[in-house]
């Protein structure tokens, strides 16, 4: 599949400082905000600064210092937010089955709360 990123998204526009974020954690590759409508007391979203649309062409087109520095500030922000203890879920979504909202790959780090089973039923 060829990946084609739009660059107005509203993730390219925080990257690019034209939108605020609350910003938790920025690296060499990668930022973490919090997500504007919290789903649980902890919520944040991990990007990479670079352009890639979902989980899948990160994983096949980034380099691995990208891919390195991506994952260990996943881990980064579950130290930092305090979730090592009572768990916490990671979840990315991707294209129409995902119901991805945001076309520039983000994690979405959970927790603070019992977050439920994994999947609700489809509506
Ligand atoms: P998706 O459905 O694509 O996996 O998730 C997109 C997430 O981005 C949603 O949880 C939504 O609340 C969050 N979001 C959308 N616009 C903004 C924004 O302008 N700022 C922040 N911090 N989060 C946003």
């Amino acid at each position: 599949m060829a990946y084609v990123y739009d660059d107005q998204n509203i993730f390219a526009k925080i990257l690019r400082g034209e939108i605020p974020n609350d910003t938790v954690l920025e690296t060499d590759h990668t930022l973490a905000f919090r997500d504007i409508q919290p789903q649980a007391p902890v919520h944040v979203l991990v990007i990479p600064r670079g352009p890639y649309v979902c989980y899948d062409h990160f994983a096949r087109e980034a380099s691995d210092a990208e891919i390195i520095d991506f994952n260990r500030a996943v881990g980064m922000v579950c130290k930092m937010e305090g979730l090592e203890d009572g768990g916490y879920r990671i979840i990315s979504n991707a294209g129409e089955a995902g119901v991805q909202e945001v076309p520039h790959l983000h994690i979405h780090v959970l927790g603070g709360r019992g977050l439920g089973r994994m999947l609700q039923p489809a509506r």
